[in-house]
């Protein structure tokens, strides 16, 4: 600390306690002086007794030297009139007065360059009984900026910068508690098949896709709302001061911003989305809190994808109604896997070119407790969302399984089909059960064929043909289910080493007329599969014409309710003995 005029010396109590002489006043002087942070000594006015180097340096830094006798109180509050200035000058005037032991203010100051801002933490106690006080500045900036960084990464998505699920919820939260209660809507969107491009394009492309899907968002948007990525492909935007038309208008007006190819490194992409929509309107609260309206809105974006993409939907309760119908099918389903409510009928296959049964479908029904037998659509669907079609599909193989060693050794060697769905293969189980299926039952696999929808085979061809090819080299035949319903191109599943094709009825049903066009699509699919060395079925043959279109037109087997309906296993084998054996059916 260097003399400085008007430093008349040490206050009497300062003096006393460092000592009586020159000598100790000055070692104070050098106490003080050593220490980093930049230090004052107020009088009990808060006038400035005593300053050291530190604080003289970081004064000249501002151009503005503050020297002794200057009124900290007053300059406190210059440079920055906050909360945290105020409360600081009062806590300082009170430890003076002995009021408090001490003070611990952390504040913030602008730069000398006005630009930015400089934290400190100011610490103070009482030196004396007169009331001088020391207060040390200790620069805190760092740990401020780094703590600040730190929250904000924690409330936004790192990919996009968007505001993150935990910080739409509190976005959403305060303006539901808004006191003018205005009306608050959500906009629920999901990418359609933004699997596919992650798969086929990598995920750096799919990270790319997702930035400059946030970019349009935020460009069709108001300036109001706020988009938030909450993972994945999955956006919310929260419309303040919005209903739910005005947030079906933005809706399609985000839909219509997604019509222009996206850009991915010279490569053009087209998307859309599906977008769900819940709103409360203005006045409207009832203890909604945010959790709900991004669940209904959720519920509504699922209604929407699954009627279809590319559409909006807006939240009505009887979707929540049916969510929760599901639900308690769903936990009804699992106990009646377990409790043998499940029961199989097997329609039977015949080869045209024979018209020997050659084989037998196996499809699931339901034996429910208070509705009846319910058909598969009605609760497989169900099993496939709720984690329960695996241990159905064992269930279906092993049963099915037992029944074909059965007929075969009653003298029926047919082969059994079951169907299976895309979760199963994605699982990655479906060999292994396949072989736990048939070692349980002592069956040949070329007794078994199993069976997948065109629609989920096209959904990951690459994943079906490697587990039909392990299939394959286990003896096991596997057919693409309902061709020509999804409108896949063939040349997807040709890769897929399937042995049957089976042609839809919606096909088969046309085929009647023979210069339909059915019928020559139906000429065209056998040619295809045959080309590909893969056998054809004509599923739905309802009536004597179809069966003999279907066989004129190529097609090496059928199934339908002309030939004979599902029925229950023993039955089958009644029928099947029944038939007799014939030949390739009469024109
Ligand atoms: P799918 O595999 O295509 O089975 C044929 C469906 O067509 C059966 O309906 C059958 O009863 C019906 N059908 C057969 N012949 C005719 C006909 O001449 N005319 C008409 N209009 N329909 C006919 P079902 O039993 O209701 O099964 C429907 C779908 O449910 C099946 O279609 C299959 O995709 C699925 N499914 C059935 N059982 C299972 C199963 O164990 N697991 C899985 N994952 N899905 C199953
Ligand atoms: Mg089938
Ligand atoms: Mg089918």
């Amino acid at each position: 600390m260097r003399p400085e005029p008007g430093r008349a010396g040490l206050p009497l109590d300062v003096r006393r306690s460092a000592g009586s002489s020159g000598r100790d006043a000055a070692l104070v002087e050098a106490v003080l002086d050593a220490l980093a942070s930049p230090t004052v000594l107020l009088d009990p006015a808060g006038r400035v007794v005593l300053a050291n180097s530190a604080w003289t340096d970081a004064g000249k830094e501002r151009g503005a030297p503050i020297l002794p006798g200057a009124d900290y109180h007053a300059l406190a509050l210059q440079l920055r009139d906050d909360a945290d200035a105020r409360r600081l000058v009062r806590e300082l005037r009170e430890l003076s007065r002995g009021e408090r032991t001490e003070v611990s203010v952390d504040r913030s100051v602008p730069d000398p360059a006005g630009s930015a801002t400089s934290w400190f933490h100011v610490q103070a106690s009482r030196v004396d009984q007169a009331g001088h006080v020391v207060v040390t500045h200790l620069d805190i900036t760092a740990r401020v900026r780094a703590e600040r960084a730190s929250a904000w990464r924690a409330r936004h998505d790192s990919l996009t910068e968007l505001p993150n699920r935990a910080h739409l919820h509190e976005l959403i939260d305060a303006e539901l508690q808004h006191d003018r209660c205005p009306a608050v809507a959500v906009l629920f969107l999901d990418v359609d098949g933004f699997k596919d491009v992650n798969d086929s394009l990598g995920h750096e492309v799919g990270d790319e896709l997702l930035r400059q899907l946030a970019g349009r968002l935020l460009d069709s948007t108001r300036a109001q709302d706020t988009v938030g990525r909450l993972g994945g492909d999955e956006f919310v935007v929260l419309c303040r001061d919005c209903d739910a038309g005005g947030a079906e208008m933005l809706a399609h007006r985000c839909q219509a911003t997604f019509e222009q190819p996206f850009d991915l490194g010279g490569r053009t992409h087209r998307l859309s989305a599906s977008i769900g929509i819940a709103a409360v309107p203005a006045g409207d609260r009832a203890g909604v809190r945010s959790t709900d309206l991004v669940r209904d809105a959720d519920l509504a974006m699922y209604a929407a994808k699954a009627a279809g993409r590319n559409r909006v939907r807006v939240f009505s309760p009887d979707l929540r109604y049916r969510v929760q119908r599901k639900v308690q099918l769903a936990a009804e389903l699992r106990g009646a896997i377990s409790d043998d409510q499940l029961l199989l009928h097997y329609q039977p296959v015949i080869d045209l070119t024979t018209g020997l049964v050659t084989g037998a479908e196996a499809l699931v029904r339901w034996r429910h407790s208070e509705r009846g037998v319910l058909p598969p659509c009605d609760f497989v669907p169900v099993a496939e969302q709720h984690d329960l079609i695996i241990p159905l599909t064992r269930w279906v193989l092993g049963e099915t399984c037992r029944q074909a060693a059965s007929w075969r050794d009653a003298g029926a060697p047919v082969v059994a089909g079951v169907n299976v769905s895309a979760v199963h293969l994605a699982t990655g189980t479906l060999v292994d059960d396949v072989v736990t299926a048939l070692q349980g039952a002592g069956l040949d696999a070329r007794q078994l064929v199993v069976e997948l929808t065109e629609t989920s085979a096209a959904e990951d061809p690459a994943r079906a043909a490697q587990q039909f090819r392990r299939l394959r080299e286990l003896g096991v035949e596997s057919s693409i289910d309902d061709f020509g319903r999804g409108f896949s191109s063939l040349s997807q599943l040709v890769a897929i080493p399937a042995g049957v094709l089976k042609i839809d009825k919606s096909l088969v049903a046309g085929a009647d007329d023979p210069g339909s066009q059915s019928a020559a699509v139906v000429a065209a699919v056998v040619g295809l599969a045959e080309a590909c060395g893969m056998r054809s079925l004509a599923e739905g043959v309802e009536t004597a014409a179809q069966l003999q279109r279907v066989a004129g037109l190529g097609c090496r087997y059928a199934q339908g309710f002309h030939i004979a309906r599902p029925m229950p296993g023993d039955e089958f084998l009644r029928w099947f003995r029944s038939r007799p054996e014939q030949g390739p059916p009469a024109g």
